[in-house]
């Protein structure tokens, strides 16, 4: 085992990466473990609209990779091959098992996030990369002049939806219940959109397909029962977030949907755990909560480190 780190951070989406601005520039030896290249779910946004000091908006890519070069820039290092497999306490420091080595660190902040939820219906794994997608900034250009479906009713849905329309010639959006429940100013740009379908109190049944190519969607209507197939090209999916708690489910309190239980400071049940951003039970999983909750956590996590070093903690 090498040099124990001070904070090391698991997850490098906003909340890692502020809370790794905030560790380098308290000078303690701060390390963000990620098991892609940072950024989390923000990089699959298309436009970010309501992150302060950009009154444009800007792209999800961009935020990220401007969050990281700040965290780099502050000292913070990166250690972006493998996973983080396990976290074990050892004292009161914690060991992280990384691509076959322990590492040891006296602070952990667990930045995990969330990963989009699936519908589970059939056809869903059949098409999945191959007409159903999680992800329109990324699948989004496949789909142009195409008609594709939306399913959701929150902010992402409805953002996703909006920019699918630059593309596609006709976006279909489904909401279960019998209104959208995205801000409003989310709602009213897909409202009075020309080329978006609003099928509200309908449920995706079924993805359709002929042979290797997804050719639609079965809908049920919640109102009558009746059925409706639309004919597309393509369906993402926006139905909500399963949090990655999985490394600390025996460590500390959950929440009854999985979600890391943590105090206004980010402190889970465990001295010296930490858990901030999607992953963490508050209700406004966006990116301005997630970098706060970053940056809560380590302001908590170097006062402890500093309490361990004096022998009061
Ligand atoms: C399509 C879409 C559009 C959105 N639009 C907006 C918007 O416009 N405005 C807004 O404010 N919010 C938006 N959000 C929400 C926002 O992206 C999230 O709230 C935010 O990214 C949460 O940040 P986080 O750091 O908590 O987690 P995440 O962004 O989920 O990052 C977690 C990171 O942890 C890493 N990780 C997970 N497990 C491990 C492991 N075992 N080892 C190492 N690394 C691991 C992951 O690879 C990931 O990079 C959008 C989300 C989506 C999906």
């Amino acid at each position: 085992m090498g040099d124990i780190i001070d904070i090391a951070i698991v997850g490098g989406g906003p909340a890692g990466l502020t809370a790794a601005i905030y560790g380098a520039r308290a000078r303690v030896k701060t390390v963000v473990f990620e098991t892609g290249l940072p950024g989390g779910q923000i990089v699959s946004a298309s436009w970010v609209e309501n992150y302060p000091g950009f009154p444009d908006g800007i792209s999800g890519q961009d935020l990220a990779d401007l969050m990281y070069q700040q965290a780099e820039n502050a000292g913070a290092e990166f250690r972006t091959i493998s996973p983080v497999e396990a976290i074990r306490p050892e004292g009161n420091d914690y060991v992280l098992s990384v691509g076959g080595e322990e590492i040891k660190a006296r602070v952990v902040v667990l930045a995990t996030g969330a990963i989009p939820k699936k519908l589970g219906i059939p056809g869903e794994s059949d098409f999945a990369g191959r007409g159903v997608s999680w992800c329109a900034t990324c699948d989004g250009p496949l789909y142009r002049d195409k008609v594709v479906a939306v399913v959701g009713g929150g902010d992402s849905a409805t953002q996703e939806a909006v920019y699918l329309a630059k593309i596609a010639r006709e976006v279909h959006l489904i909401h279960r219940r019998n209104e959208l429940r995205a801000t409003e100013c989310l709602q009213e740009q897909c409202l009075f959109h020309p080329q978006i379908v609003l099928h509200l109190s309908h449920i995706a049944e079924e993805i359709l397909g002929d042979g290797g190519k997804l050719t639609g969607l079965k809908l049920r209507s919640k109102t009558d029962g009746s059925e409706t197939v639309l004919a597309l090209d393509g369906v993402f999916e926006f139905v909500g977030i399963d949090a990655q708690s999985g490394l600390v489910a025996d460590l500390c309190e959950l929440d009854e949907l999985g979600f890391v239980k943590v105090d206004p400071n980010g402190l889970t049940s465990r001295a010296g755990l930490y858990a901030a951003g999607d992953v963490s039970n508050y209700k406004l999983k966006q990116v301005v909560t997630a970098c706060a909750r970053g940056a809560f956590a380590v302001y908590d996590a170097v006062h402890y480190l500093e309490t361990m070093v004096a022998g009061t903690a």
